[in-house]
């Protein structure tokens, strides 16, 4: 099955009892059991859903995967993942990483004893000299990355882990399983916020975590009753109802932004474009490789610093300035005082996230409409 086709058929949607088309929402807690400990495959509402079966059947396909658990947001995913962690466990990930997943290692850092290093793997030999000083549990890793759009070699970097006896741990949040499948190019677990482009509405939170071995996903799956980080059924619904057009909204994510990034590229006022799909990204040729396309994200940084980022962001008008991604409406922000001001400024400054830097998410209205309000706000910058 071709991975449109899988958006469609995978999770095998149809309800057996009635024939809808579409999974119902099945609102209930807790499922009647025919004698004591005799059930028809449900028990208990945290502990399985018909309506999120059906969701973690399609994400398990979507990704290629064996098992697939949804959670009630991206970092609920990851709290679970990380309870599978012993005290004292140590990651390596890469440096340029969500901001939320970056605050919860931290935290599980000072209360429990995680030792995190932070990388630059966008050179994947980094990983082997990390690995030689000191084996790892996870390698945990985000690609492209936000706000800067650099990637990692997934193959490259899987076969470090691989090496080392470590686990690679891929966030796919930003490219979605329509662009890149990192469990096809090795990783062992896959992470997604559904809130982004699996959901692609804007109107729902969720997670995911998709393993590649049945086995750490039964284990998983167990910790994701014990944790209790579950999706309602209703989220369960809106998620699917949205991968369902993963694959046309993705080609259309992408015509908007590179109609976008080109006007900012050859714009005098912007000093770099960062983009997947422009030929001047220095990455451009493993984007290629290891992705089906190029996305929606497009960062650029602006002349004039926080002022003229500020006046180009009052300027637009069909990106809204808002935290968050993926959906089918443009979104704008400015990282250094929006999503990445948690990150200490020194950092900041040292991976490029200054402050006349702006991050689009190209939505699928008209490209030339977008492209045309890019070029209005930036006459005021
Ligand atoms: C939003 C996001 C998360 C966190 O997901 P939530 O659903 O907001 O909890 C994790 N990783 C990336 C790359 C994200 O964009």
């Amino acid at each position: 099955m071709r991975f449109d086709t899988r958006l469609i058929h995978a999770g095998d949607p149809v309800d057996s009892a009635t024939g809808a088309v579409n999974p119902p929402i099945y609102l209930s807690s807790t499922f009647v059991q025919r004698a004591p400990g005799v059930d028809r495959g449900f028990v208990y509402g945290r502990t399985g859903n018909p309506t999120r079966a059906v969701l973690e059947r399609t994400l398990s396909a979507l990704e290629g995967g064996r098992r697939g658990l949804a959670f009630s947001s991206g970092l609920g995913a990851l709290a679970t993942l990380l309870e599978d962690l012993p005290s004292g466990a140590r990651i390596v990930a890469n440096d340029d990483l969500y901001g939320g997943t970056w605050r919860l290692f931290d935290h599980h850092a000072r209360q429990f004893g995680l030792q995190v290093e932070f990388l630059d793997l966008t050179v994947a030999d980094r990983l082997s000299t990390a690995l030689e000083r000191a084996p790892a549990h996870l390698v945990y890793v985000e690609t492209p990355t936000n706000p800067m759009m650099r990637l990692v070699d997934l193959e490259a970097v899987a076969r470090i882990a691989r090496r080392f006896g470590s686990r690679l741990v891929v966030d796919n949040t930003f490219a979605s399983p329509a662009l890149q499948r990192p469990i096809e190019r090795g990783a062992d677990l896959v992470l997604h916020s559904t809130t982004k482009y699996l959901g692609g509405h804007s109107d729902l939170i969720g997670g995911a975590l998709v393993a590649r071995s049945r086995r750490w996903g039964e284990r998983l799956a167990w910790l994701q009753n014990a944790v209790g980080a579950v999706p309602s059924p209703v989220d369960c619904f809106l998620a699917l109802r949205g991968i369902r057009t993963l694959g046309v909204r993705m080609r259309a994510h992408e015509a908007s932004a590179r109609a976008v990034a080109e006007v900012l590229e050859s714009s005098r006022k912007v000093r770099a474009t960062y983009y997947p799909g422009l030929p001047s990204h220095p990455q451009h040729r493993l984007a290629r490789r290891q992705m089906d396309g190029f996305g929606g994200m497009v960062s650029a940084e602006l002349i004039g610093g926080a002022g003229g980022a500020r006046r180009f962001l009052r300027k637009l008008r069909f990106f809204a300035l808002a935290e968050s991604l993926g959906g089918v409406e443009s979104l704008v922000e400015h990282p250094a005082s929006m999503t990445h001001l948690s990150v200490p400024a020194e950092i900041r400054r040292q991976r490029g996230i200054t402050e006349g830097l702006v991050r689009l998410s190209c939505g699928i209205e008209d490209p030339a409409d977008l492209a045309d309000d890019v070029r209005r706000a930036l006459v005021q910058v």
